[in-house]
Order: C-alpha cells, then structure tokens, then sequence
C-alpha cells in the first residue's frame, strides 16, 4: 500500500551507523590504479602524501560494511536523515500514471550531498595531524563542502575553482570565504601547472582536471598539507552511500519499491551513493530495480568516452586509472552545470557500468533547464543545474508511462538546490542558453593524448 504522505522524514535513530562498500558484492573486482611510471598497482605508500592512511584504507578496503566514527555522524545529525518526497504535483503536471520520489540532499550546510564526504575526509585528516587540505572545486559545491567541514575539524582550506564557475557564482567564493577557506581562480599563476595553461592561453576557462592538478601540486610539495577530492574516489563514493540507506528504509515506509532509479553523473559520487545500497538488494535478488545515470551531452564520458586507463588530471600527476574518459586534457566547453564537467568518471562506478548493470544518457542542457523550471513551479524548490539532468530523464520516462499507461515507480537523487546558480536560471529563461555537442573530430583528437601503454 502506497503511503499517503508527500514528505517521509525518518527520525535521528534512523542515521546510518555504516557505510556500505558494494566492491563486497560485485562478481568482479574493480581494475587497480596503476603507478604511472612502473605501471604496477598503487600501494598504500604511494599515495600517503596525499591521503591520511584510514582513507586510503577505505579507498582499497573489501570489507562490506565500513562504521561511520561517532563525530561524524554527531555533524551529519545536523542535516541528516534528508527528507524523501513523492512528487505529486509533478506527476499531476505530467498527467502520469508514474509515481516519481525524490531524495532531497540540498538540506546540508552547503546545499549538496557533498558535505557527506567533507566531513569524514576532513575528521580523518585532522585525526592524524594535517593542518591544511587543498582542493578543487567546478560550480563551488564541492570547496564549500570541505571549507565548511574545516571550519569544524579547525584545518586550513585552500580552494582553486575553475574559471569558468568563479567568474559566474561568484557568491560560492563568499559562502567557502565565510567558513574561512581561501578561494583561487583556475587556472592560477600561484602553481607551475597554472601557469604553463595559462602561457599557452591566458582566457583559458580552466576544467576541473586542470584545478585537481594545481591542489596535488600544492599538497605533494609540503608534507603538513595533503589533498581531498569531491568525487570520484572509492572512499567519495563509500560516505555517499548513507543517502542509499536511508532511502531504502524511507522508501519502504512509503510501501513502494523503486522500479527506476535516475541520478546525474559528474564524477559519479551521488548517483553510487543512493544507487548502491538499492545495488545490493537487487545482487541479492530482493529487488528488481534498474539503474540510469544521466550526462551532459557537453561531458558525455560513459556515453562518447572510451574506458581506459588515464590521469585523474590534466598535468598527469594523479594515477593512471581505469575509467570512462574524454582524455585528461580535453577541456570541456563551459556548461551551466560545472560540477559535471569532468573529463573522466570514477573508476568503480565505470567498472560497475562495463558489467552493464546500468544504462547511461547524455542530455542537452536546454531540456535540462526546461525540467529544472517545471519542478520549481511543481515542487517549490530550485534544482541546482546538475540534477535538472536526471529530472530531465524522469520527466521524459513519466511521460513515456502517461502513454503507456505504466505506474512505474521512479526515485531520483535531488542531489542539491540551486539557489546560487540563479544566474544560469537568469541566462536559461532569456533564452540564452546554448547546448554544447561536439562533433566526433574533437573527441577522437583528445583521445589521442591518452596515455601510451602496452597492457
Ligand atoms: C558535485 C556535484 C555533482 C557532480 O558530482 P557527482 O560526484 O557526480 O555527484 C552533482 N550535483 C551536485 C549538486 C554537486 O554538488
């Protein structure tokens, strides 16, 4: 029986007190980064000057459950258990038989999912004495995360975010400012891997693959700074799945089981994070869910990429990792949803993709917009523009159920509000809103500068 109620709010006794790794549940383990130089797997060490050893633990551990330490889940009781709604004056808009559910992330303190994983990056860094963190940040969800999660663990935060974003949101730079970080442009001249962009092009509108290569570049240089990443990485996507595990529990509350699950892909961290815990229900034949992440049609690395191995930046400072990419220096045109303009996606989810457990799209930013407009004037709140992508799949699957006469059952990840994108809003409703394709040339030719090895 379906559950009346628009809105499912669990109470705090309901707070994940683990962290699920699907790696546990997978028929096959996810290919190993690779040294770039020996091209033997990574170990622990090498990646120490980065990463404090309990996260790179997490990032190779096999263990299904992993606990979430007592002060992180004191700071995720702030915002945590998120609400789950039943879109109902959607659904009436579309005329659908459907039911469409919606996890709203944009309650934490920066408005996205993304604080699930700053604050735990962010205890375990202070739990083993590092003083400053540095990262990168495309729209400015990711470097308000971490500034914000600083603030808290009291480590310095220093931030470059791609021009493209500082140049549009420049109220982002105001909200990490306040929590006490500072924020550069990238490209920057404080980097040798800024600089050499910008001689080569000074209008250069930075990519997130150039903003990673400036923070390692910072961290790698001082031993009492190391780096954190918003995305991609295994244990990103590990802290992400507290969104899956309270959905399914909110999603039985309301007595229906999720038939479709739709999510936006940038780095892949917030689609895994509610898709996996649902995952392993359906490895362990509970459900019969199927899985659709959707792209913009301007990154589109599952659906035009190639799955090989390459850097996790534009400089080649990360490890080679095997993944869905557009090359590490393809240099995404600007697009109104920076936080999904990457050039790869994570290795575990691109894994997890090539045993075909779940389909991919790439969506045009218009249609994006056009459905991030409808469920403001239905819903009542402003989807930030990365998951206008996945409300434009469900839009067009319950419309497709309006014909069919389906009563599908369709969850999507509202993985943040877009109350500081309203520029791109702005720009959408004057009709200056452009979509990006690229012609199959240009993908080829980045391409071309993948990494040349024999495996
Ligand atoms: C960062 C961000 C994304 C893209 O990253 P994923 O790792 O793919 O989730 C999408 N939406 C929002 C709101 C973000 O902040």
């Amino acid at each position: 029986m379906t559950d009346p109620r628009t809105k499912i709010q669990l109470d705090e006794s309901a707070l994940p007190t683990q962290w699920y790794n699907v790696v546990a549940d997978l028929p096959a383990p996810p290919p190993p980064p690779l040294h770039p130089a020996t091209l033997q797997p990574v170990g622990p060490d090498d990646l120490a000057p980065l990463f404090p050893m309990d996260l790179i633990l997490q990032e190779v551990t096999t263990q299904r459950f992993v606990p979430i330490p007592e002060p992180v889940r004191d700071v995720y009781r702030l915002w945590r258990p998120t609400p789950l709604y039943r879109a109902r004056r959607l659904e009436q808009a579309l005329g659908t038989p459907a039911r469409i559910y919606y996890k709203y992330e944009g309650v934490s303190p920066a408005g996205s999912h993304k604080p699930n994983t700053s604050v735990p990056q962010a205890y375990y860094n202070a739990k083993s004495g590092v003083k400053k963190l540095t990262t990168e940040t495309g729209a400015g969800q990711w470097g308000t995360a971490l500034a914000f999660a600083c603030s808290l663990f009291d480590i310095e935060c220093e931030v470059w975010m791609t021009r493209s974003s500082y140049d549009t949101k420049p109220f982002r730079k105001s909200i990490m400012e306040i929590f006490g970080a500072t924020v550069h442009r990238s490209p920057s001249s404080v980097t040798a891997s800024g600089r050499k962009i910008l001689a080569d092009d000074p209008e250069s509108p930075g990519s997130l693959g150039i903003a990673i290569s400036e923070a390692v570049e910072v961290a790698a240089a001082d031993p009492g700074v190391r780096y954190a990443l918003g995305s991609v990485l295994n244990h990103v996507l590990l802290h992400q799945t507290v969104i899956g595990e309270e959905a399914l529990l909110q999603m039985a509350e309301a007595g229906d089981v999720p038939d479709l699950v739709v999510g936006c892909t940038g780095g892949g961290s917030n689609f895994s994070g509610l898709i996996f815990p649902i995952l392993r229900e359906k490895l362990a034949g509970r459900v019969g869910t199927s899985f659709l992440a959707v792209e913009p049609s301007g990154c589109p690395s599952f659906t035009r990429g190639r799955y090989t191995y390459d850097y996790g930046d534009t400089a080649g400072f990360t490890p080679l990792m095997k993944m869905h990419t557009l090359g590490h220096d393809f240099i995404p045109d600007p697009i109104h949803a920076g936080g999904l303009r990457y050039h790869g996606m994570s290795p575990l989810l691109s894994h997890i993709y090539e045993l075909g457990i779940f389909n991919a799209v790439a969506k045009p930013q218009s249609e994006c917009f056009a459905a991030g407009v409808l469920f403001a004037r239905t819903e009542g709140i402003v989807p930030a523009p990365e998951p206008t992508h996945a409300l434009a799949a469900v839009v067009e699957e319950a419309k497709r159920c309006a014909e069919t006469g389906e009563d599908k059952v369709i969850l999507t990840a509202l993985c943040g509000h877009g109350l500081l994108d309203l520029a791109a809003y702005d720009s959408y409703l004057a009709g200056g809103v452009k979509d990006v394709d690229y012609p199959q040339e240009r993908v080829d030719a980045a391409l071309t500068h993948l990494p040349q090895i024999d495996l």
